[in-house]
């Protein structure tokens, strides 16, 4: 747990983590084809390519930036950088380009590992049936190094910048001093960046909690954001609810219609820099976008009631870079 004493310079920093996007696949179809919501409705298989346009709209009238994973090999049917099986290559060109036109100006790009299913044997591209993060949480950098850079390399074949990477699950937060120097040497070799970021934490309800600087040797700085808002989209996948009032009370967990309570107030008033994590398909909301007006309406309330700004991972990681005098303070237990 770290923590950082005061408020300081990021107090009016609010960010948005996005989690699992992939191009075509519905991921929450991928992992359950057989659930049902509790109106009886089946998981959709595919999210359209509007609903992407629709959310681009939204992150573009509001302004909302932080971090849009991209999951390189989804669950082993392929890569972003050459195919995806079930998923037309026009399809997977489109998806890829609005990524890069209209998400990367106000999200910063990252691989979510590669499969964000079974571990990849790297010399076969085949998929293992142990899952990537319980992989991860017994190996040393000498293992996670190419792994992470592989992904990194999906990425950049595919025309996309990652400037930073997501954990799937748990994915090495058990062996993290390994961990991040992997990330900082797979981003220095693939990316030529000395400078990263990387979301791996998660701390909701928490008093004080800022991004810290969790590697700085041999040149190269590592940044970690950790969420700090739950994510109460998520409930819009499996409730088929999308009435005008179900959005406006999930909306007031974040921040309530009058601007006075809620958990991004909360964040703010306990020194967190509140960073909200979801997910592409609890945005998707099988299909009724109740997620994705969810987070059209907290962004209105924020622009209406408070004086905080959207910045991307990118943004953030800098702010942090360029104030150690602040981020220096963080306390470890
Ligand atoms: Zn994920």
């Amino acid at each position: 747990m770290v923590k950082a004493k005061g408020v300081g310079a990021m107090n009016n920093t609010i960010s948005l983590i996005i989690d699992d996007p992939m191009p075509h696949h519905h991921f929450y179809y991928l992992q359950y084809p057989d659930r049902v919501t509790a109106k009886g409705e089946p998981i959709v298989p595919a999210v359209p390519h509007a609903f992407l346009e629709a959310f681009c709209e939204c992150i573009e009238r509001y302004d909302i930036r932080g971090k849009f994973s991209v999951v390189p090999c989804p669950k082993g049917l392929g890569s972003v950088a050459d195919s995806i099986d079930g998923v037309e290559p026009a399809v997977l060109a489109q998806w890829l380009n609005t990524v890069k036109t209209r998400v990367a100006p106000r999200f910063s790009l990252c691989p979510e590992m590669l499969t964000h299913a079974g571990a990849m044997e790297l010399t076969t591209g085949v998929m293992t049936d142990e899952n990537e993060a319980v992989w991860s949480n017994r190996q040393d950098r000498t293992a996670l190094t190419p792994y992470i850079a592989k992904a990194l390399a999906l990425l950049r074949e595919a025309g996309l910048f990652p400037t930073g990477v997501t954990s799937p699950w748990n994915f090495g937060e058990q062996v993290e001093d390994e961990y991040t120097v992997a990330i900082a040497e797979a981003l220095a070799t693939v990316c030529g960046r000395r400078d990263g970021w990387y979301f791996c934490r998660y701390f909701s309800h928490e008093p004080n909690v800022q991004p810290w600087v969790a590697l700085d040797e041999n040149g190269r700085r590592l940044v970690s954001i950790p969420g700090t808002v739950e994510d109460y989209f998520w409930q819009t996948i499996l409730s088929g609810e999308c009435s005008e009032a179900y959005v406006a009370d999930l909306a007031d967990h974040f921040i309530t219609a009058d601007g006075t309570a809620g958990d991004i107030l909360e964040a703010v008033r306990q020194g967190t820099m509140p960073v909200l994590l979801t997910h592409w398909q609890a945005l998707f909301s099988n299909g009724t976008w109740a997620g994705l007006r969810v987070l059209e309406e907290v962004a209105r309330r924020v622009r209406k009631h408070t004086a905080l700004h959207w910045r991307s991972f990118d943004e953030i990681m800098q702010r942090v870079l360029t104030n150690r005098e602040f981020y220096d303070k963080v306390i470890t237990n």
